[in-house]
């Protein structure tokens, strides 16, 4: 049924729902839960009234009604305990003829400090019940619904969404069906979709409304894990993947040659990899690990298992840096096995281009390390058995399936993500569930803990004493401004300010300073850059370009200005850029004296702890797991009506019991008692993209 036909909607209104809040019928009204419910069961005293509090009502008699330039109304009314006033700019006309003086009302709305006095803009003005009681239709504890300014605009009050609310339960719940199977219901001891929605909407009391919650709460996150399940458990029948039995050669000579015992975390996932490139199915594996925690050596001797199989692998970077930085590293450990690799990025030249193509076709080349441009069209593998992609995020969707084609063997590539962005567990599993997770969860020995200072622009001289100390004693710094729009000027001009301040500090020749930023091109990035890494620079001035992957263990501080601006992962990335040397390492945060309570907050959690992990976890239960950076773009395959990832945890984990259950016993839903959810995953939010096929 669609909403324009519930009584008291007609097709404006519903023109208005469907555009603010995506509702057209009244299914979908019911699945508009309130974010939170107000307690009109009790009356506040306008004594004890309060700017911090909620929504509240109040029981109060009219005293007088000034209209003030003909669009202000201020209505005076006491309760016995004090004064307060009641605000209108709209429906003055209305509520002149409505609030006599000495006739008693039911005032309900949010109190708000207002030249140092205390007033309600726009209450709902009810009447007195009869018998006196504070009366509200459907319940003590009303439903808050989702809004918008045009929403309210037109006249969509509380009251209103309310009582179209108990319209579609009048006359839509009996047509809502039951989305779960019986046995699960029983099983799971949840209540049945009717009574939830029905006490989502307006709660019998409390302990029906948290049964409520809960039920479609877990309904929400079962659907979706079992939607991203049912592709993995078809895949897994389904896909074969490119058979790698043996170790080979090459891996066993680059171990060898280790000039470092893996940690215990390496050599696990090393085992989970391998077990995964025997198994005669196609890997979709995502490693997690911290900045520092030693994913390239993994991706190095993933790579010599397939070399020792007899196929090709490639390295995606997201950035030419990191493509370059890649490339570098990994020739030391590739020199004791003979393997040849190269180089491909938007700026190799024509000729050496032309080789590389030449020996990817011809399997000359063994390991291929590069950028975008490894997906071209006139790139050509001889037999690509493994594509390994750093930092997934940065490359769309498009792309992936693109190198997914490159496929030569008939069966796909086995494919590995790393990322250094912490995603909490119970997020990846959600965001990935259809990739198997291993995490890195141990730092290579002797890391040296990374001071983290937060200082204010006061602080100045002192940091810029610090940084000449630590040049002298040989080490080298890092000084990184916000980048946070690529074409943001104001953004160009603190960082060229700053620069300019650098060398005016740090005079040349004692001092040599280097700067990169995204406008310059690729030559001159690359010339800085290189005198950076190579210790031809003391200082690199840059944007956060260099977030990800660059390596120059002699830098011992990173200075970050403007930190209230990056986000806590991104700060916490940066701050992965030192403390990978033997010296002692410093962190210095600088910020303005005003910061945000949430900018404060990260701060201080950047100073407290270096656990990526359980930065994550804060970073998600402050902003949401929306926000979530580097979680944004692949961002979850569906919207979550009322659950949280960040709060609901234990729901969370419960529903993906259960849906790991359901599809053991029946991965395809074929069983009779499955039918209800089978009919539920043809529904058009669940039609998500095969996610194994992408990554
Ligand atoms: P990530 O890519 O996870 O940020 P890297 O692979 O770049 O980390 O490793 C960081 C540094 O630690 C590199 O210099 C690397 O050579 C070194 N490293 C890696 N594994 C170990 C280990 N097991 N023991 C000691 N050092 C290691
Ligand atoms: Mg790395």
């Amino acid at each position: 049924m669609e909403v324009q036909f519930l009584p008291g909607v007609g097709p404006k209104r519903a023109e208005l729902l469907r555009k603010e809040l995506g509702v057209s019928t009244v299914g979908e009204l019911l699945r508009l839960y309130p974010f939170r419910y107000i307690d009109r069961s009790s009356f506040v005293r306008i004594a004890d009234a309060r700017p911090d509090m909620a929504y509240v009502q109040f029981r109060a008699k009219v005293l007088r009604l000034d209209l003030i330039d003909k669009k202000r109304l201020s209505v005076w009314v006491t309760d016995g305990s004090g004064e307060m006033e009641m605000v209108f700019f709209k429906g003055i006309k209305w509520m002149v003829e409505k609030l006599k003086p000495e006739a008693e009302f039911i005032f309900f709305g949010k109190p708000t400090a207002f030249n140092g006095r205390i007033n309600i803009v726009h209450p709902e003005v009810d009447p007195v019940p009869e018998n006196g009681a504070a009366k509200v239709s459907g319940g003590a504890m009303t439903g808050v619904y989702p809004s918008t300014e045009k929403l309210k605009n037109a006249g969509f009050t509380g009251k209103m969404m309310t009582k179209i609310m108990e319209a579609a339960i009048d006359r839509g719940l009996q047509a809502e069906r039951e989305t779960l199977p019986e046995y699960l219901i029983r099983q799971q001891g949840l209540v049945p979709l009717h009574f939830a929605m029905r006490n989502i909407h307006f709660p019998k009391d409390m302990i029906s409304l948290e049964k409520s919650r809960y039920r479609l709460k877990f309904e929400e996150l079962f659907l979706l894990q079992l939607s991203l399940l049912k592709q993995k458990y078809v895949r897994s029948r389904n896909t074969n993947g490119i058979q790698m039995p043996r170790v080979g050669e090459a891996f066993n000579k680059c171990y060898e040659a280790l000039p470092f015992p893996l940690t215990g975390a390496q050599k696990r996932v090393i085992t989970e990899i391998r077990n995964d490139l025997k198994s005669g199915l196609q890997m979709n594996r995502l490693l997690q690990g911290d900045v520092g925690s030693g994913k390239t050596m993994v991706a190095v001797l993933t790579a010599l298992i397939a070399i020792g199989n007899g196929y090709q692998a490639c390295i995606m970077a997201p950035t030419e840096v990191l493509a370059q930085q890649h490339f570098k590293n990994i020739q030391k450990f590739l020199a004791p096995t003979g393997v040849k690799s190269a180089l491909l990025t938007g700026s190799t030249k024509t000729s050496e281009r032309r080789e590389v193509h030449a020996g990817l076709e011809d399997g000359s080349i063994g390991i291929i390390v590069g950028t975008h441009a490894l997906i071209e069209d006139n790139v050509v593998f001889r037999n690509l058995g493994l594509a390994i992609i750093d930092e997934q995020h940065r490359f769309g969707v498009e792309q992936r399936s693109k190198l997914w084609r490159k496929t030569s063997a008939g069966a796909p590539p086995h494919v590995l993500v790393m990322t250094a962005t912490p995603i909490p567990r119970t997020l990846a599993m959600t965001l990935y569930g259809d990739l198997d997770v291993s995490v890195i969860d141990e730092l290579p020995p002797g890391r040296k803990p990374v001071q983290t200072i937060h200082a204010t622009e006061g602080k100045r001289p002192a940091l810029y004493n610090f940084m000449k100390e630590q040049i002298r004693q040989g080490r080298q710094v890092f000084v990184v401004y916000p980048l946070i729009n690529e074409t943001e000027k104001l953004d160009y001009q603190s960082l060229e300010a700053g620069a300019e301040d650098i060398m005016n500090k740090f005079p040349f020749p004692e001092y040599k300073t280097a700067v990169v930023h995204g406008k310059q091109l690729n030559d001159v990035k690359k010339f800085n850059m290189d005198a950076f890494a190579a210790g031809r620079a003391d200082i690199l001035v840059a944007t956060s370009v260099i977030e990800v992957g660059v390596d120059v263990p002699n830098a011992s501080v990173m200075v970050i200005e403007s930190a209230e601006r990056f986000g806590l992962s991104q700060l916490h990335q940066l701050r992965g850029r030192v403390g990978r040397g033997s010296e002692k390492s410093y962190c210095v945060l600088m910020t303005g004296h005003k910061l945000s309570k949430e900018s404060k907050h990260r701060i201080e959690l950047m100073c407290a702890t270096e656990n990526g992990f359980e930065l994550a976890e804060e970073d998600m239960k402050m902003r949401g797991p929306g926000d979530l950076e580097g979680t944004q773009q692949s961002g979850l395959p569906i919207s979550l009506n009322i659950a949280s990832l960040a709060k609901d945890g234990l729901i969370l984990n419960a529903a993906r019991e259960c849906a790991d259950a359901v599809l053991k016993e029946d991965p395809t839903l074929s069983l009779l008692k499955n039918q209800p959810l089978k009919e539920e995953l043809r529904k058009d939010k669940y039609q998500i993209k095969d996610y194994s096929k992408i990554s």
